[in-house]
């Protein structure tokens, strides 16, 4: 009886004690975004978001010579309001306080920044098929600093023994292996998300993120990534930043207070993606189909946002500028393209665009089929009059044949022949040079699994890689033959590089810790990487292929009176080649030079090529 009354009384003083602290909770400013901006933008526009317990009941004022607050807008939510700010051309960078009255009383004030904007016109020029693209995880990596790999506050500890689970490779790690990176050969990192993902598991892929203004403590700072990108430049490589604009993750700090309830796609219960990119530029394709496609979540743990929603637009292209002109990037990744309302897409890169003119996206349409992939890419032909504006796609159709084309006996429509399909539909595609070529991914068997771990077949495979039309991109590991099966888990694809953990046995970054095959393996693409730097043809220069006979796929690459011929025999056998066929691109040239063993070729008549094996011939008069 006496526990009872006790706890009775305790609740009282409990409910009682709360109740007080909720209504006498202070109205502070918990944070804005963006958390600062820039003069000299194109666009004088800028929203910004306010969250704060009950800051909705202050009216905000702003006194700063250039500035004018145009609107207040409250939201269903009443810890928000999102201000309309206009900056005048003639705005001036400096510190101003934005004050949150109630009547003449000063309730809060929020300190707020304008930089100048960076002019530099080196910055934001984008990438093209001058480089080569180099995806790596970070989580995966390299581990710079141990020191971070368990965060306060951050739910998910380091486990390098959970294949699914974070190993602790971070900005530092990164940043440790730029002369790596150089000395390979590629000119362009794209690290997959480096965002906060702060959820009990999985957190390391790093695409749902839950703050995206801030880079994740277990990966390093804001300010470790900026000074990346700058290290980065010094050294002549280009820095690719992976964005997520479909979905965040849900422990985003607005879980359980949204400022509108059509802030996320919502649903009487939990409702997925069907997953069927290709229903939104389908012109038979049913409503139902449409709205699971784009309204489904993607995950449970991965929130749909709705950019129909014009806060929702403004808060994710206000942030894509936030780190394009903090940072310095070169060019955005953009996940799960077709997962978000793309008349939002098309008006997101028509203001990056109009921000910086030369700067580039490259998109995520995960289809199979060129004309497919070929509506995302800006271009003049869709039907119903879809304007992209995206200036790059993954060419995800030729990573299904990279994939088929080497293990098949070559046939009228298989091997070798599985390629030229692929590349003869360019007709659909505005510019094909703005595709990025790809074996493989973070999200695919690695493509050494799926040649059988046959060191020739891989060979044939970069070599076509780095020759075809297109901008090419490889997946870390690629250059030491790492190995992967996504059936066994997604962590298995996406396994450590060896050396970037300070006790690992071996350290493949350097030529001492790899094997002989990885030597050659590395040598092989280092090389080719290094030569196609040099050689406009191959970067730029026009594609001419022929039909593929004998398993022998031909091709020329030509610019400005340069001229490249890449034979890859994919038959098993050694195969003799008579070079009359290819007559009309010969003509003005008698010999060449070998470029993957650099030996002279004194005629241009008959070639013999080595089974599964590529010849690269750089012509000569
Ligand atoms: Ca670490």
């Amino acid at each position: 009886m006496k526990h009872k009354f006790r706890f009775i009384t305790g609740l009282f003083i409990f409910l009682f004690l709360s109740s007080f602290t909720l209504s006498a909770q202070k109205t502070t400013v918990k944070r804005i975004d963006p958390p600062s901006w820039w003069t000299g933008m194109h666009n004088p526009k800028l929203q910004l978001l306010v969250y704060g317990p009950n800051i909705s009941q202050t009216k905000p004022e702003i006194s700063y010579a250039g500035v004018t607050l145009q609107k207040v807008i409250h939201v269903e939510s009443p810890n928000y309001l999102f201000l309309n700010l206009i900056l005048s051309e003639d705005t001036k960078p400096g510190t101003f306080n934005i004050l949150f009255k109630k009547g003449k009383r000063n309730i809060a004030k929020y300190a707020y920044t304008l930089n100048a904007r960076n002019m530099n016109p080196k910055l934001h020029q984008g990438f093209n098929s001058s480089d080569v693209i180099y995806l790596l995880m970070p989580d995966r990596f390299a581990n710079g600093n141990t020191t971070n790999d368990n965060m306060p506050g951050m739910l998910e500890k380091a486990n390098v023994k959970d294949p699914n689970g974070r190993h602790g490779g971070d900005i530092e790690g990164i940043e440790e292996h730029l002369d790596y990176l150089k000395n390979l050969g590629v000119t362009a990192v794209w690290s997959t998300p480096l965002m906060e993902n702060n959820l009990p598991k999985y957190s390391y892929h790093g695409y749902a993120m839950t703050d995206y203004y801030k880079v994740d403590p277990r990966f390093g700072t804001n300010e470790d990534y900026k000074n990346l990108v700058k290290k980065a430049h010094q050294k002549g490589l280009k820095i690719i930043q992976d964005m997520v604009f479909n979905h965040c993750g849900t422990n985003y700090f607005w879980k359980g207070d949204l400022p509108t309830k059509d802030w996320y796609n919502q649903w009487p219960k939990f409702t997925r993606s069907n997953y069927h990119g290709g229903v939104v530029s389908d012109p038979h394709a049913s409503k139902y189909d449409y709205k699971h496609m784009v309204g489904g979540w993607f995950d449970h743990s991965m929130a749909d946002l709705n950019q129909d929603n014009p806060l929702v637009a403004n808060y994710l292209i206000q942030n894509s500028i936030w780190w394009i002109e903090y940072a310095g990037l070169d060019g955005i990744r953009q996940d799960t393209y077709p997962y978000s309302y793309k008349d939002f897409m098309a008006h997101w890169m028509k203001r990056l665009l109009e921000e910086y003119p030369h700067f580039n996206v490259v998109g995520e349409a995960w289809l199979s089929y060129p004309s497919s992939v070929a509506y995302w890419l800006e271009n003049d032909h869709n039907a119903d009059g879809y304007h992209s504006h995206l200036t790059n796609v993954f060419d995800f159709p030729l990573m299904y044949a990279i994939n088929k084309a080497f293990n098949e006996p070559n046939g009228w429509a298989s091997g070798a022949a599985d390629l030229y399909e692929v590349i003869s539909q360019d007709f659909v595609y505005s510019d094909p040079m703005k595709l990025v070529v790809f074996a493989d991914n973070h999200d695919n068997n690695r493509f050494f699994h799926n040649v059988g771990n046959n060191l020739n077949k891989w060979k044939l495979a970069m070599a076509f890689l780095f020759t075809t039309r297109g901008i090419p991109q490889i997946y870390y590991g690629t250059e030491i033959l790492m190995d992967g099966d996504k059936s066994k888990s997604d962590g298995n694809v996406r396994m450590d590089f060896p050396g970037g953990w300070p006790h690992d046995a071996k350290d493949a970054f350097t030529p001492q810790g790899r094997t002989q095959e990885q030597n050659d393996a590395f040598n092989f693409l280092s090389h080719l990487m290094h030569w196609r730097q040099g050689n406009k043809a191959v970067q730029f220069g026009s594609l001419t292929h022929y039909i593929v006979e004998n398993g022998v796929y031909v091709y020329f690459r030509k610019y400005k009176g340069q001229s490249v011929m890449v034979l890859l025999n994919n038959n098993n056998k050694e195969t003799k080649v008579d070079l009359s066929r290819f007559a009309d691109d010969l003509q003005g040239f008698s010999k060449g030079k070998s470029v993957l063993d650099g030996k002279a070729i004194s005629q241009v008549k008959n070639m013999t090529l080595p089974g599964k094996s590529p010849v690269i011939v750089e012509l000569e008069k």
